[in-house]
């Protein structure tokens, strides 16, 4: 394993960690004032797109994507602790235009878009001008099994037609969101992983609604995660993202990066925690002695640096083995990456938590909002059970000859 980063990675790497302390950091309070001022939880701030000019112009822009053509050309391995520094706060990621689900978006259609599909919806969302949602599951079936998924997209002449109800459509609430990749059955007929496809569906559709938004323990902020409603909306033939049919194949190629930006993120949200933790127990005194100096403090402070350690890397070794042997050879590790990156966020979140006492749980210090956000990564991009089965079944798989039963 060689888990050296190039010299551009580390250089960018500072970049970005200048650019956060000088820049970002010091917008986070007007960007929060801006938005209550609205008075609409997912108003876009013009801070915002003061931030992204700046980091245009510092060429700390699109650095996710691997392709030299569109992006920065990063290696995965090189690009991880990139994302490691945007995921300490929740603004660096959108400033950097590498906010997801633009980025899964951005990344395949980059890979399976034709040139106008590109020129479309690539080239917008590259230059940060508009924002994208990526539109799979469905209230009515476990959609943690892709198979399960319902909504219909019919072949009619030269135009499909789509009927979904979807929901956690992820950014669908933003005003400058323009368009959803919509997975949808087009032949109910096909083996299970060849009935399902994907197709570009502009917000300004007849027929597409956003019913409303599902907050995250009570918050509800930047694009939403909405319930989705496209009722008999037709688009040109020309819409559908690869073949028909393509739609598991593409779903599979969106999560390898992703996962991999998901997990360093969340271990840079932990990196954050134990910080935070770290400091407001030097400056109580409880008992007589800083907090500090309390063995089930140490204890806690001492687990969560084993535990980031550990995290870090094994997503490395992941970011890594995608780098050298593919998606496909690095799959075991990438569904533990999945599993441990949640994990160890929410364990180190309420550790501190409970360090910081009932002001832990106010939205005074944001460590609520950052575990309700934790929390929901042992959801997203299929639960944390549906990981732990592949990696058992890899494990049981030698040892068939003794089953008994
Ligand atoms: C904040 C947030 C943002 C999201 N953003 C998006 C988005 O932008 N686009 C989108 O399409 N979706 C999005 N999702 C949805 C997410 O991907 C799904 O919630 C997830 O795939 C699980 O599907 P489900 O909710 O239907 O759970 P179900 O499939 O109903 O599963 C329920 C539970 O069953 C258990 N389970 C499932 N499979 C197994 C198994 N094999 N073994 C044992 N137990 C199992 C798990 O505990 C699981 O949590 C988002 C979700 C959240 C919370």
């Amino acid at each position: 394993m060689d888990f050296e980063f190039s010299t551009r990675s580390q250089e960018l790497r500072t970049q970005l960690e200048d650019f956060v302390a000088s820049r970002v950091e010091p917008a986070t309070a007007v960007y929060r004032r801006q938005v209550e001022d609205s008075g609409d939880p997912h108003f876009h701030p013009p801070v915002m797109e003061e931030l992204k000019s700046e980091a245009k112009a510092r060429g700390m822009w699109n650095l996710f994507l691997p392709d030299a053509e569109w992006g920065a050309g990063l290696s995965n391995l090189d690009y991880a602790p990139l994302c490691e520094v945007m995921g300490r706060d929740a603004l660096t990621s959108e400033a950097t235009n590498c906010a997801a689900p633009d980025t899964g978006n951005m990344e395949i259609l980059a890979e399976f878009g034709t040139p106008e599909q590109k020129d479309e919806w690539l080239v917008p969302l590259l230059n940060g001008e508009i924002r994208s949602c990526f539109a799979m599951t469905e209230p009515w079936v476990a959609s943690s099994d892709a198979r399960n998924i319902s909504s219909r997209i019919e072949r009619d002449g030269d135009h499909y037609v789509i009927n979904a109800h979807k929901w956690w459509t992820s950014g669908a609430a933003s005003s400058r969101c323009r368009f959803a990749i919509l997975m949808g059955v087009t032949d109910p007929d096909a083996d299970p992983y060849h009935r399902q496809s994907m197709i570009l569906v502009p917000f300004d559709a007849p027929g597409f609604r956003v019913v409303r938004t599902l907050p995250v323990f009570g918050h509800d902020a930047g694009g939403g995660h909405c319930e989705t409603l496209w009722e008999n909306v037709r688009v040109p033939a020309s819409s559908i993202l690869g073949e028909e049919g393509g739609g598991f194949a593409i779903a599979q190629a969106r999560l390898g990066p992703g996962r991999i930006h998901h997990c360093m993120r969340a271990i840079g949200l932990a990196e954050r925690a134990l910080e935070m933790m770290c400091r407001r127990v030097q400056q109580r005194v409880a008992f007589g002695k800083p907090l500090a100096e309390q063995g089930t403090i140490q204890r806690d402070v001492a687990e969560s640096r084993l535990e980031i350690e550990q995290a870090r890397l094994l997503t490395l070794k992941a970011a890594w083995l995608m780098d050298t042997v593919g998606k496909k050879a690095a799959r075991f590790e990438i569904a533990a990456i999945k599993v441990i990156a949640a994990r160890l966020a929410t364990t180190v979140i309420d550790r501190a938590i409970q360090a910081f006492g009932a002001a832990g749980v106010s939205d005074d210090w944001g460590l609520a909002e950052m575990y309700a956000h934790a929390r929901t990564l042992h959801l997203v991009d299929g639960p944390d059970e549906v990981h732990l089965a592949q990696i058992a079944r890899r494990e049981l798989r030698p040892y068939e000859e003794y089953r008994t039963g």
